[in-house]
């Protein structure tokens, strides 16, 4: 007999994530901090990530845990100490939340330019939710799927969870999308992004995606889903009552000649180890889909070589093929998962040497930085200069691709913006 889990979610603020039971058996002063840390950051846990993902003999160290869960770090400690104030006085749910609003305003990672920068414009103006920075891949961030079956605690969306981001980059109207798209021949890839398209119904799904089957989408050869649901919801490709639908749905792109790519979020090997992932591997791998794997590196999670290591190993195994590790850029709780460029450097090249050709796809460590794409090949020393060699993976420039130059080596760099010219020569930095 089949059985067909079924989801439950618990989010912040509204529930407590301290009165769960695997949580109120932790001790008290941990629970006081995910109370406290959890009245200002979003967060928002499955049963599956409860129950299956997170080893809780190992909590608070365990990495998953570390993922998903609040920690008193994650707020400067002046903001901790004035919500953990509030709390013991007995604030009201509306005191609360308004003491929060103007903290949360504090802490939102200022995105700059960037997301304005890249938003293509039609006929009719600016076309929202799609951003189009790279000639041959266009983002498509569909109004439903701008959450996720969990959250990370260190996503930059995370303004957006809460509802305070300006900038809501959301299609409303695919019809439009695909307008664009039918007008620009050189976009060769469709990302759809989230949060995670994956929490959309099968039938709305479809919308974004089989148009691309029709007359005057032949340029679209790669259609791309970025997902954590194989980390957060196997289910989702599994027993789910649309999960046929959905594989049903990659099989119709891959037979019309499409390449369907799922770019999957994996942080850790322990997402690895259960049934329902690798079956949904496998029932995915079935339809003819590729799934590629990728993930920032951050501090308490990720943050040793021998995660890579066996991470990549079991991806490998399981037909699964490496492809980013990325550096993760500004967040809320940043302090408290930043590792100096140095470090991650260092961690990446220790764990692409013990592994297999085969398994030594993943590039990185990669910023996706305003001008493009930067992946930092090394340390070394050149002219008796000791450098970061860094290049050019995507760029807005194509022309800059692949070229390498070179940034003054900096302890404590956590970030592109971060790095100066060496040599003194700024030619990169423009
Ligand atoms: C990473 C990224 C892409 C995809 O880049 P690939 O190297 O092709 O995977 C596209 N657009 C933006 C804005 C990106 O950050
Ligand atoms: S799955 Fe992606 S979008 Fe969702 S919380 Fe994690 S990092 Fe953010």
């Amino acid at each position: 007999m089949i059985t067909q889990p079924e989801q439950r979610m618990t989010s912040t603020p509204g529930s407590k994530l301290a009165d769960l039971p695997q949580v109120s058996r932790l001790a008290p002063e941990l629970r006081r901090d995910i109370a406290v840390v959890s009245a200002v950051l979003p967060f928002k846990v499955n049963n599956y990530v409860l129950d299956e993902l997170i080893d809780w003999s190992a909590a608070p160290d365990d990495p998953i845990f570390r993922l998903t869960f609040p920690h008193r770090d994650m707020l400067p400690d002046s903001m901790y100490q004035h919500v953990a104030a509030m709390l013991d006085a007995g604030a009201n749910r509306a005191e609360l939340r308004a003491a929060v609003a103007p903290l949360r305003k504090d802490l939102n990672p200022h995105p700059g330019d960037q997301m304005e920068k890249n938003v293509p414009g039609d006929e009719e103006g600016q076309l929202s939710g799609v951003q189009h920075k790279y000639r041959e891949t266009a983002l498509v961030f569909p109004a439903n799927g701008q959450t996720c079956h969990s959250y990370c605690g260190y996503c930059f969306r995370w303004a957006q969870f809460v509802g305070i981001s300006e900038l809501k980059q959301q299609v409303d109207r695919p019809e439009r999308v695909f307008g664009y798209l039918r007008g620009h021949h050189e976009i060769s890839d469709v990302l759809l992004t989230g949060g995670d398209p994956m929490i959309m119904k099968t039938e709305l799904l479809a919308r974004y995606v089989e148009p691309l089957l029709e007359p005057g989408f032949e340029h679209v050869r790669n259609v791309r889903f970025g997902t954590k649901a194989l980390s957060y919801w196997p289910y989702r490709f599994t027993t789910d009552p649309d999960a046929d639908d959905l594989l049903r749905l990659f099989e119709r792109l891959v037979a019309q000649g499409k390449h369907v790519a799922v770019m999957a979020h994996f942080s850790h090997p322990q997402e690895l180890r259960t049934d329902a992932v690798k079956q949904a591997v496998r029932r995915i791998k079935d339809t003819g889909a590729v799934i590629r794997a990728q993930a920032p590196i951050v501090k308490h999670v990720n943050d040793n070589a021998d995660a890579w290591a066996r991470m990549w190993r079991e991806l490998v195994r399981l037909g699964v093929v490496p492809y980013y590790m990325f550096v993760e850029r500004d967040t809320g709780a940043r302090d408290y998962f930043a590792l100096p460029l140095h470090q991650v450097v260092d961690i990446y090249r220790e764990a692409i040497s013990q592994v297999s050709g085969l398994e030594r796809t993943a590039r990185g460590p990669v910023m996706s930085a305003s001008p493009g794409k930067v992946v930092l090949d090394g340390v070394t020393e050149v002219g008796g200069e000791k450098v970061f060699v860094c290049r050019f993976l995507q760029a807005r420039d194509p022309n800059r691709v692949n070229r390498p130059f070179f940034a003054a080596y900096d302890e404590q760099a956590l970030w592109f913006d971060d790095l100066k010219p060496a040599f003194g020569r700024p030619d990169f930095l423009e």
